[in-house]
């Protein structure tokens, strides 16, 4: 199938090049994001493939369909930046990469954690300068602690199980149990109690109408003292000005984030040489206690050849068998 592959990087190119090997689709790599401008790009391709910060609104969804696109690949978990009403009421269909490697987001969750707690990256940086002191280094011991995980799919329940791991106690919040977790030790409690209980919380749920803001000001003022709060999983999930407000007022212990409000404007590219016109974003990362990664949580070997695996898959059910497989629909 002709394929018009937006917002590529070397890294993206590198990984489908190979596994469209098996594939033989007819694919033509674009740099920019897609959005209503790009759409000019497509000359007869019939699928697109994009990413979580490309622009798939009701707008840019019609000039595709006037283009003659048919399938919206997704490269990515993720779809709330697709309009799927749009997509529905146009008749084109949606699929995306359901899993790649839960492993890889969990890992990195723990990742964010483990560096914070650790002040692993004011360690690396110290040493380099020739600083040996330990000031401002300690951290707290894992063990024993009490775990909040909210959302416990995929994600969620690997995350949960490393935690135990720990010897911690895991609680959880999910509109839907888990039975694996709850084998494996996990307790579920009301979404109230896990912010009251909790020394460390992590994001695992995905952004929807009822995940907005989540932990805004009044989740915050329910935690604990010095409680320490990972996300990766969407931005939105957390009121961002009212993290900082609490950050401000010394009330959150460690904050590590690989996903921001409003990432779309700033991650994925290299902006060293650009001036940030994103005050939040750039107050967020003057504290101390603040950890911030590029949505790089997913970014593994593993999960990169998975990607692209069941993308051009995906691709290749709709055209041989006019399959939607591992289609997204409007919930509505
Ligand atoms: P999943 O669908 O397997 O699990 C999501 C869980 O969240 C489900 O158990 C669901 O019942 C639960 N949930 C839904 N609404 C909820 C609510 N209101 N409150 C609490 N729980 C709720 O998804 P997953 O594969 O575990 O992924 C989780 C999220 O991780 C995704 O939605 C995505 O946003 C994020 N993610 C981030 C990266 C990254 O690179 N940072 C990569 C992949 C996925």
């Amino acid at each position: 199938m002709k394929i018009a592959f937006y917002n590529t990087k070397a890294y993206d190119r590198e990984y489908f090049t190979k596994e469209n090997e098996e594939h033989h689709h007819d694919i033509r790599y674009f740099e920019p994001h897609l959005n209503a401008q790009t759409v000019n790009l497509i000359t007869d391709e019939v699928a697109v493939c994009a990413f979580i910060n490309d622009c798939l609104n009701a707008e840019v969804l019609g000039a595709l369909k006037n283009k003659g696109i048919q399938l919206i690949a997704l490269r990515s978990a993720g779809f709330n930046h697709v309009d799927l009403a749009a997509a529905e009421q146009l008749g084109m269909s949606v699929v995306r990469v359901p899993a790649y490697s839960p492993y890889a987001v969990a890992e990195h969750a723990v990742a964010l954690l483990m560096t914070l707690n650790r002040r692993v990256h004011r360690a690396y940086n110290r040493v380099r300068e020739g600083d040996f002191s330990l000031n401002n280094l300690m951290g707290y011991d894992i063990h024993g602690k009490t775990v909040g995980v909210i959302g416990t799919g995929k994600i969620g329940q690997i995350f949960s199980k490393i935690m135990l791991g720990f010897g911690c106690r895991v609680i959880a919040y999910d509109v839907q149990k888990n039975d694996s977790c709850i084998d494996n030790g996990v307790e579920y409690v009301s979404l109230e109690t896990l912010f009251q209980r909790s020394e460390i919380i992590s994001l695992h749920c995905p952004l929807n109408d009822s995940t907005h803001h989540l932990i805004d000001e009044a989740a915050l003022a329910k935690m604990k003292p010095n409680v320490t709060i990972i996300n990766t999983s969407r931005g939105k999930l957390i009121d961002t000005k009212a993290a900082i407000k609490v950050l401000k007022a010394g009330k959150i212990g460690l904050l590590g984030l690989d996903v921001y409000e409003e990432e779309e404007a700033l991650f994925f590219e290299d902006l060293s040489d650009s001036v940030i016109q994103d005050d939040v974003f750039s107050r967020l990362t003057t504290f101390p206690n603040v950890l911030v990664t590029c949505h790089q949580a997913f970014f593994t070997k593993e999960a990169m050849v998975k990607i692209a695996q069941v993308t051009l898959d995906n691709i290749y059910q709709f055209e041989h068998n006019g399959a939607v497989v591992n289609g997204v629909t409007n919930p509505q």
